[in-house]
């Protein structure tokens, strides 16, 4: 038997022993779309002094997203970037997806303005906003709720881990009971919103349990997408220097795949899982450079699901 006719795992139609994004897309519309970065000018409360200075010490703070120009129209950032994905790839339908800093750190009517514009562009099927637990009050969600009446939405949540030591050792500057009620606010009023919660291993002085006690904390709020990313150490960040200065020390390759693997056990078997690591760029990654290699991250990962004889959930209800 081939790992494809052998997998145990209901939301898989290829090897995957976890519930992919490639195949939630396939499964909602019908084919693969193409997401589509945006980036609208926007910076973060953590970076400009109104909740924090400086930002998460992982953040590169000035870049912005890859692949576009904040100081271009939302609209021609989305032409340009589908007109070099249809040069290569047969995608017809895409998701406008305004990722750079903290997308609802602005007034209602801009939010709302914002989201209304996106949502027209031609061929856009679902937008996508990340943002952050603490930006998002109930005027913005109520805009986010008629939003979504008329196109679907995911909003994305970064939590990265649900211990507030943790939060206060990357200087997160939000708690997790800020970012629970957030995310019941957010499921309350905006029922139809898609919530997608971002994790990342390998945080500063967090050990095996305290990243599976993470993906617990989010399986018990049950997230409709989670994202499960890999501390990256960026040039130029405070945490560059912790690495230069050897107080912190990224995880091995064998370590990462071990701790992703034992998450999936652990979460719905109907949550999506959109990542399984995150997209280093060569010249601003420091360490671990063995994440580069991001097609071998992942294939190591579908090996040791198929070697455990596991899939995402098998722990679910454990
Ligand atoms: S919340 Fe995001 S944008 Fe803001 S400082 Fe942290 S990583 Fe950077």
């Amino acid at each position: 038997m081939s790992q494809v006719t052998d997998n145990p795992f209901k939301n898989s139609d290829t090897n995957k022993r976890y519930y992919t994004y490639d195949y939630y897309l396939r499964r909602t519309f019908g084919q693969k779309c193409a997401k589509i970065t945006l980036d609208a000018g926007f910076t973060c409360p953590n970076i400009d002094g109104s909740r924090g200075v400086g930002g998460c010490i992982y953040c590169s703070g000035g870049s912005r997203s890859a692949g576009c120009n904040e100081l271009l129209p939302l609209f021609t950032q989305y032409t340009e970037q589908i007109q070099k994905i249809r040069s290569k790839w047969d995608v017809t339908k895409f998701i406008p997806y305004l990722q750079a800093y903290t997308n609802s750190y602005t007034s209602p009517d801009n939010f709302k303005r914002i989201l209304n514009e996106i949502r027209e562009f031609d061929g856009a099927v679902m937008i996508d906003i990340a943002t952050r637990a603490d930006c998002l009050e109930d005027e913005k969600i109520e805009i986010l709720r008629d939003v979504s009446e008329k196109i679907p939405v995911t909003v994305e949540l970064g939590l990265q881990s649900s211990n507030d030591e943790t939060a206060k050792r990357i200087n997160r500057c939000h708690t997790y009971d800020e970012f629970t009620d957030c995310f019941a606010r957010l499921r309350k009023i905006a029922p139809r919103v898609k919530i997608a919660v971002h994790i990342i291993d390998g945080l500063p002085e967090e050990s095996r349990e305290d990243m599976l006690k993470t993906a617990v904390d989010v399986r018990a709020l049950n997230p409709d997408i989670i994202k499960i990313h890999l501390l990256h150490v960026i040039k130029d960040t405070p945490l560059a220097k912790m690495y230069e200065k050897g107080i912190y020390t990224p995880l091995e390759k064998d370590e990462y795949v071990n701790i992703v693997c034992d998450q999936l056990e652990l979460l719905c078997p109907d949550t999506v899982v959109e990542r399984v690591t995150g997209d280093g760029i060569k010249d601003s990654l420091l360490s671990p450079l063995w994440s580069l290699k991001k097609t071998s991250v992942i294939n190591d990962i579908d090996k040791e699901l198929y070697r455990r004889g596991s899939y995402q959930g098998k722990k679910y209800n454990f």
